[in-house]
């Protein structure tokens, strides 16, 4: 039996890995589970799978918890606490489901104590990826993606010779703004911009994925889990969402992974890694597939990709300050603090002030971090004080 630690596991990743630990009888044990602040479903949880250690990252509502509890349940609290669960001994295996760039303190505790993973967090990886992957290849500790286009990728490769890889398309849906013109983008509701065509995710992602900054982030995900340059890693969109990458070879020859478009996928998938075990999670009705198209997206429409192209070949910092600006500006978005267009917008401002570090350090980054998201902050006041 697999242990298994969560972190956030109130989240969509979160719920949809229960999910399918739960229907998984006697495959998985929950000896782990953390979240930000829900505190309801996080009693919840603890109550349906026992885990023998819990961590809330807000210390405020530590209390509350407490008291929520059904059984007297060892309890930790912030980000200290959460990193504390991510290396307990028993654990097999760490899914990393946290949103944001709180995951890197946690994920890195899970490398140091030698921990599988299966991760979640794109977030990280963008900011620091360069030190996460050197961390786990030094350790031997094996990363299964579980962003399902990743998880895609890495199901083509498997142990194939990198060398040989010409090509990687990265796929997307095109997200809820792809038919609709960029002059309205800002008068949409909240409610429209949350509501995915195809996949039902967290709100920070959501918005990411109408920006489509959420694919740009993809690309700078993949240079880094797959060792590739992004000038190999191309973007396609894909409404009907069944095929998750596909990998063009030296050769000429393509592969591509196919799988209905459901989170449990991949994480099932992930979890069960290098393991395939038998599921009876929804599978692609090719009887019902009208149609497979693919285009290009359209840069001009969505200039976040460019940027995210754009940083990702500088280096450094770029990526870390473009992804914290960009965190805080989603949030200052759903605040109704922020147009959906200022996003990108004030991520470039924050860019165009930001002094790259060439070969930065975990603590250089998290400065950055820190930074980009005050600065965001700053700008937008000043915005809204005109
Ligand atoms: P959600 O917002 O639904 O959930 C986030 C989880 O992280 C919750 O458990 C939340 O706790 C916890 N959390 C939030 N902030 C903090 C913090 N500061 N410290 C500790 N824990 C925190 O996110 P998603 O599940 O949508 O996404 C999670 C990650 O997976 C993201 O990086 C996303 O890009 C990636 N991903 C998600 C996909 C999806 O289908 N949703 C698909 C592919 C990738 P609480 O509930 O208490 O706030
Ligand atoms: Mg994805």
């Amino acid at each position: 039996m697999k242990k298994i630690v969560i972190l956030g596991s109130t989240g969509s990743v979160g719920t949809n890995a229960l999910r399918v630990i739960a229907k998984e009888i006697g495959a998985f044990r929950v000896v782990g589970l953390t979240a930000h602040s829900n505190v309801r479903l996080l009693a919840a949880q603890a109550k349906r799978f026992r885990p023998r250690l819990l961590a809330l990252g807000d210390a405020s509502r530590y209390n509350e918890l407490k008291r929520a509890l059904k059984k007297p349940q060892k309890v930790l609290k912030g980000i200290e606490g959460i990193s504390e669960v991510a290396s307990m001994k028993e654990a097999d295996i760490v899914l990393v489901a946290i949103s944001g760039t709180s995951a890197i303190l946690p994920l890195i505790s899970a490398i140091r104590a030698k921990k599988q993973i299966a991760l979640a967090n794109k977030e990280s990886i963008v900011s620091a990826g360069k030190i996460i992957m050197n961390m786990a290849r030094s350790r031997n500790v094996k990363i299964i993606p579980v962003d399902s286009e990743h998880n895609s990728i890495f199901q083509c490769i498997n142990e194939r010779d990198k060398r040989d890889i010409n090509k990687i398309f990265l796929m997307g849906t095109g997200g809820p703004l792809k038919n609709i013109s960029r002059n309205i983008f800002d008068k949409l509701k909240r409610s429209s911009i949350l509501a995915h065509p195809v996949w039902k995710m967290g709100k920070k992602i959501s918005v990411d994925s109408a920006t489509m900054m959420n694919k740009g982030l993809e690309v700078i995900e993949a240079s880094h889990l797959f060792n590739a340059d992004v000038s190999k890693i191309e973007i396609l969109l894909h409404p009907e969402a069944v095929i998750h990458s596909m990998i063009e070879f030296a050769d000429g020859n393509i592969i591509a992974n196919l799988f209905y478009p459901d989170m449990k996928l991949p994480i099932f998938h992930a979890l069960n890694y290098p393991e395939r075990r038998a599921s009876r999670l929804p599978r692609v009705d090719f009887s019902k597939l009208k149609n497979v198209s693919f285009q290009i997206p359209d840069r001009r429409k969505f200039p976040s990709l460019g940027l995210c192209y754009k940083v990702a070949k500088a280096g450094g910092t770029y990526p870390a300050c473009l992804n914290s600006a960009n965190e805080q500006a989603v949030g200052l978005y759903l605040e109704k603090k922020l147009n959906l267009t200022g996003i990108v917008d004030i991520v470039k401002k924050v860019l165009s002030r930001h002094k790259n570090i060439a070969q930065p350090s975990l603590d250089e980054i998290l400065y950055v971090d820190k930074w980009a998201k005050e600065e965001v902050n700053k700008l937008s006041s000043l915005l809204q004080a005109r």
